[in-house]
């Protein structure tokens, strides 16, 4: 704002009655107002091309109101706007580390531009995820793209996965899919697998193998598809021997979950040392279950102690139920071989790689709490980002 003959101490403030020049002798220079401050003390002319300050008509000197700056100082204004209303979730530490390049670049760039003003120029939507483009509103200065969420190595060719879609998808389907179960509804979960995998790519179906519970599943499956002997199970009829099967295959499923977490109790966690005694350990359980249950099983984690009362037999839901003891399994060389490869469905090398998805899930975990208290409980369509 320019204001002839004012007094020179005059000090510029908000208040109206402070811009008038004390002493209407002297020529002062205010700087250019806000475009808030601007709208309070300027009024449209009568021809309305130009402004003029109506507090100022009274002063014997000439008062120039120069329009204000386009950019405002008011950010907190901008931030209640309209357009500014929408939430976007980063990753913490590179939100932080974007800020600091940003700083870098931008003062590398525009060396004069002191205070830069930053404005989003571009955002690029990935799942859950944001790419965000930024540029300085004072000078021309443009970021680079800055992704704003971590990636998982999926080994495949081709854009990679950020995690939080990953642990999202985790999360809604798995607790989309307990719904449709209490449902009874076998077909709507088939469903909604297909609209999951349409909304999310395939990257679904990695999801399915790295899930314990369901690798569980399969496993109770592939054992009850095996092909084992006829002289195996004891019972009369085929239905007692099915009945006995499938107890006997429900407790390699359970067994293989107590192993593992035995294991990662004893090992804090440590994969490399798991991985190193599963081979004994699997051999040590598919001799409990031949009927040579003793020292082998003693001395390692098959949370079988031999003996009788301490021994996998006896603590057994499944094999007590069904009168099942120390020998009452006949398996043959080949059914040995099956119980093997259904024990490294979930206690082997493999078995603990894909279990690496899982403790990536878990670090999500919050967030999908979160989701699933704050989300309604009803089945999430299609049409869901
Ligand atoms: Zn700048
Ligand atoms: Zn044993």
């Amino acid at each position: 704002m320019q204001v002839s003959s004012a007094s020179s101490k005059s000090e510029f403030t908000n208040s109206t009655t402070n811009v008038l020049p004390k002493k209407p002798t002297e020529s002062l220079w205010l700087p250019r107002l806000t475009e808030k401050d601007f709208k309070l003390y300027s009024k449209e002319s009568y021809d309305k091309k130009s402004y003029v300050a109506p507090q100022t008509e009274k002063c014997a000197t000439t008062v120039k109101l120069l329009r204000p700056h386009k950019v405002s100082d008011d950010y907190l204004d901008e931030y209640l706007g309209d357009t500014n209303t929408e939430n976007r979730t980063v990753d913490r530490d590179l939100n932080i580390l974007m800020m600091n390049n940003l700083i870098i670049c931008h003062i590398n760039e525009s060396p004069h531009c002191n205070v830069p003003h930053f404005e989003l120029v571009q955002e690029t939507q990935w799942g859950l995820g944001w790419i965000w483009e930024l540029k300085c509103t004072k000078c021309k200065f443009i970021s680079e793209k800055y992704k704003m969420f971590r990636e998982i190595e999926t080994g495949r060719p081709g854009r990679k996965s950020a995690s939080i879609n990953y642990g999202f998808q985790t999360g809604v389907i798995n607790s989309n899919i307990d719904y449709c179960t209490i449902d009874g509804d076998a077909k709507s979960v088939k469903g909604l697998q297909e609209a999951m995998q349409e909304v999310f790519g395939p990257l679904w179906s990695v999801n399915r193998l790295a899930d314990t519970i369901h690798r569980g599943q399969s496993q109770f499956r592939e054992g009850i598809r095996a092909n084992f002997s006829v002289g195996m199970f004891p019972g009369v009829t085929k239905a007692q021997k099915n009945d006995i099967k499938t107890a006997f295959v429900n407790d390699i499923k359970l067994r293989s979950h107590g192993i593992m977490r035995s294991l990662f109790m004893k090992y804090n966690g440590d994969r490399q040392q798991i991985s190193k005694c599963l081979p004994g350990i699997v051999r040590y359980v598919v001799n409990c279950y031949s009927g040579n249950c003793g020292d082998t099983c003693r001395w390692s984690i098959t949370l079988c102690n031999g003996g009788k009362k301490t021994s996998w037999w006896y603590k057994s839901i499944n094999l007590n139920s069904h009168g099942l003891q120390n020998g009452s399994l006949i398996p043959t060389d080949r059914d040995k071989l099956l119980i093997e490869s259904l024990l490294e469905m979930k206690l082997s090398q493999s078995a603990l790689d894909q279990m690496k998805f899982f403790s990536n899930t878990n670090k999500c975990e919050s967030v999908n709490r979160t989701i699933s208290t704050y989300l309604p409980k009803i089945r999430i369509s299609p049409a869901m980002p």
